[in-house]
């Protein structure tokens, strides 16, 4: 077998790339043919010099923009110092990071990881420690609530939860520890809770369940429940959390807290993959040296981005900005609703538009919409989703919703 030192991409056409990735990548994606080469802002290019205008911001990892300015400043100048030392020791980012994002949420502790799934897997970790040590559950017993459509992740401990199939068959044997109880239902929630119960883990809007708000008041009732039964709630804001419901953490919208929260995605202003789990004292003071880790977890590079990113949000510049066009678009967007379109939902700049079954799976017209000019993704066969950068401006909500109209109406 003869090895080519690298692929010349220079010259290469999208059908290239796209050959390329179907032979040698596995196939656990099904994209869009659109091979991006460069972006700014909510804009992308292809390798054939097409525009494309981004609408999923990379599952809201991408909230502040394609190649942030200030974002980028803050990368290049942590390239030129120092990027990873590995918790072994420590580094002059860390610290800092885990302070301002601790008072950002309004919690006392941080621990940092990677992905998203790291810090889901993370906080059941949290939680079951927490029953053995705090709560007194006798070992090996723990129990977490979780909810049916919720998606935390692809780890195998995190599939064992899922209700959906096709992320679990021929993976198992899975996790125990697990029930599943109905999305918004309290009562259903309330009965399955035992004095084993650790933790109910919970996203605020069901992400890629289709942008599914639980009934008002359920995250309220929720806390409540919670508080009385000890039980952690946790709420997983790894994709509603950091501007895109209009608030920094979407469960605000309901005035409450919860014990522990999971951040990713945006936390890493779609430059470097960061996450963690914030909580109280009492419940992250259960790690001891050595019961858990990861080499690249706080590492100074994704900590120094991650404390620019907090630095932003503190300035509620996004959220307000995601609030009042979100309301701008959802409106309009609601008029949509017809033949083809059976509902909207969302809040601040994150929408789910539930495509009627006979007007044919929503990735048809998601693939209209990148004819043109317009990405956005199916999820659930009927439901497309956006999510634009929070730096879209109205001119382009406008040409956005223009393209919507065209395909749905
Ligand atoms: C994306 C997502 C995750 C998993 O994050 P990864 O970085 O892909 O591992 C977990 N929970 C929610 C709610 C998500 O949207």
């Amino acid at each position: 077998m003869t090895v080519q030192a690298s692929v010349d991409c220079s010259a290469m056409t999208g059908n290239e790339h796209i050959e390329l990735v179907e032979k040698y990548a596995a196939h656990n994606y099904h994209p869009l043919p659109v091979v991006v080469k460069s972006a700014k802002g909510v804009w992308v290019e292809d390798v054939d010099g097409k525009k494309y205008m981004d609408m999923l911001a990379a599952y809201s990892a991408v909230n502040f923009g394609h190649g942030n300015e200030e974002l980028l400043d803050v990368a290049r100048a942590q390239l030129d110092k120092v990027t990873l030392t590995s918790r072994a020791f420590h580094n002059d980012q860390l610290g800092p990071l885990c302070t301002e994002l601790a008072e950002l949420c309004g919690m006392e502790m941080v621990l940092p990881m990677n992905t998203g799934a790291e810090a889901v897997e993370t906080a059941i970790k949290t939680a079951r420690r927490w029953g053995y040590k705090v709560k007194g559950v006798p070992e090996g017993k723990a129990k977490i609530i979780c909810c049916s459509e919720n998606f935390h992740g692809r780890t195998t401990t995190i599939v064992s939860f899922s209700t959906d199939e096709s992320c679990r068959e021929g993976f198992g044997p899975f996790t125990p520890g697990f029930e599943i109880v109905p999305y918004g239902d309290i009562d259903a929630l309330r009965g399955a809770i035992d004095e084993n119960t650790v933790a109910f883990l919970v996203e605020p809007i069901q992400g890629e369940a289709g942008i599914i708000v639980p009934p008002a008041g359920y995250l309220e009732q929720v806390r409540q429940l919670c508080t009385e039964r000890k039980v952690l709630f946790i709420a997983d804001e790894i994709q509603s959390g950091l501007g895109r419901c209009g608030t920094t953490f979407c469960i605000e919208h309901e005035g409450v807290r919860p014990d522990i929260f999971t951040l990713g995605k945006a936390l890493g202003g779609g430059i470097m993959p960061i996450s963690a789990v914030v909580s109280s004292r009492e419940i992250l003071g259960v790690f001891t040296p050595g019961s858990h880790g990861s080499t690249f977890g706080g590492n100074p590079l994704a900590c120094a981005i991650a404390r620019k990113v907090v630095e932003i949000l503190k300035t509620g510049k996004y959220q307000d900005h995601a609030k009042q066009l979100g309301q701008y678009l959802f409106d309009k967007l609601s008029g949509l609703t017809g033949d083809k379109v059976e509902l909207v939902r969302g809040r601040g700049l994150w929408f789910g538009i539930q495509v009627a079954a006979s007007a044919g799976p929503a990735r048809k017209y998601c693939e209209m919409l990148r004819d043109e000019g317009m990405l956005c993704k199916d999820t659930h066969a009927q439901v497309m989703r956006l999510a634009p950068p929070l730096t879209i401006s109205k001119d382009e909500v406008d040409w956005a919703f223009d393209r919507l109209q065209k395909v749905l109406a």
